[in-house]
């Protein structure tokens, strides 16, 4: 059962693609595994984000929602310990987005460097739907919807993370009497409604992809994907270019396959294979790359038969059930926290009772 007394915790995934790569597994995956036995773990799907650059392909949306939680089921997140959320379907989030978006200066919201990037490296131009930028809003209303202490994320997210501190902070200081110089841990004790809530960024904060520029990416072509079967990751690992620098004729440190032995082979192992390309010894990145794809095979074979047990029709009817396990927990404590906030801002004048089956 999941363990109200606990701290909150929060974080989430958009449905952008129907499954989740290694970038996902080391820069948060590996955390919430972990904190499902610490904290009162809330997991979004957010579906309606989804709709910034997928907005004419809704049956892909639900399709890759399904996959999304059945990745999240193969690899150990458990419905029974933490609260699984469909964005979509916890209807005070888009409320709290209205009210948050009158905190946020619009060009701060534009000089947001994350929204930025991605504007950049999915060739979005300037042809992005209003509701692009607008999704940094909701993810502040995804968050503070759950009133969580921590959100582990990857480090892109970062800056999300530090404009949905802003947001909660301004809320507590307009509305709940806060002074501005109350330190942000202090916030709730001195009447504020929101926790100020901190990144917890995972033990690889960002794994490049393939490409060796980007970060690995859903919706960049540059991902292994925990569903990639045994060949498809080694074939994925035999395409890294590796070549020299023309002026050291050194293997740069930075390359994306010594970054991929870090994430994935032994400490002392990764450093010996460092070392190694830093001499300059003639290294065959074919006999490492074979090394990598059996680290990746072992790690990833236990997800990929788990997740095999999920497909199809049997499948689709477990991640809905379970999608439909989270709503009833989720939506009162979103309601509360909305509740709460329309009695801050005076837009209360009783309560509502929405029921959730
Ligand atoms: P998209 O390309 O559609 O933005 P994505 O691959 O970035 O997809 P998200 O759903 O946006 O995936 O991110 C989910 C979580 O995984 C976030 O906390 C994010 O920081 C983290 N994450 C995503 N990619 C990486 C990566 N390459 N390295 C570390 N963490 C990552
Ligand atoms: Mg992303």
């Amino acid at each position: 059962m999941p363990n109200p007394t606990r701290p909150r915790l929060l974080t989430g995934d958009t449905p952008t693609s129907t499954g989740l790569h290694l970038g996902h597994y080391v820069g948060s995956l590996e955390n919430r595994l972990h904190f499902q036995d610490h904290y009162d773990c809330y997991f979004l799907i957010a579906n309606v984000h989804a709709f910034t650059t997928l907005a004419e392909r809704p049956a892909d949306i639900r399709a890759n929602t399904l996959g999304i939680i059945k990745d999240w089921l193969a690899v150990g997140l458990d419905p029974e310990r933490s609260t699984f959320v469909l964005q979509s379907e916890v209807p005070a989030i888009a409320e709290l987005t209205f009210f948050f978006a009158m905190l946020i200066p619009f060009n701060k919201v534009m000089r947001n460097p994350t929204l930025k990037t991605e504007i950049d490296t999915k060739g979005l131009g300037d042809s992005y739907p209003f509701g692009f930028p607008m999704y940094a809003v909701g993810q502040c209303a995804d968050i503070l919807a759950f009133r969580p202490e921590l959100v582990p994320v990857g480090e892109d997210q970062e800056a999300h993370i530090e404009m949905c501190r802003d947001v909660a902070g301004k809320f507590n200081q307009l509305y709940c009497g806060v002074n501005n110089r109350t330190p942000p841990d202090e916030h709730t004790a001195h009447g504020g409604l929101f926790p100020i809530p901190k990144a917890k960024i995972g033990r690889v904060a960002r794994l490049p992809g393939l490409d060796g520029v980007n970060k690995m990416s859903k919706s960049l072509g540059n991902a292994i994907f925990l569903t990639d079967d045994t060949k498809t990751v080694q074939k994925k690992l035999n395409k890294i270019t590796v070549q020299p620098d023309a002026t050291t004729n050194l293997v740069p440190q930075s390359h994306v396959l010594l970054q991929y032995c870090d994430a994935f082979l032994p400490e002392e192992r990764a450093k010996e294979i460092r070392a190694t390309y830093a001499a300059g010894t003639d290294v065959m990145h074919g006999h490492i790359k074979a090394e990598l794809g059996n680290a990746l095979n072992n790690l990833l074979e236990p997800m990929r038969q788990r997740r095999a047990k999920l497909e199809g029709p049997t499948g689709d009817a477990t991640a809905t059930a379970v999608i439909r396990q989270g709503l009833t927990k989720a939506n009162a404590l979103a309601e509360q926290t909305l509740d709460l906030a329309k009695q801050k801002l005076g837009t209360h004048f009783g309560p509502r009772n929405l029921t959730f089956p």
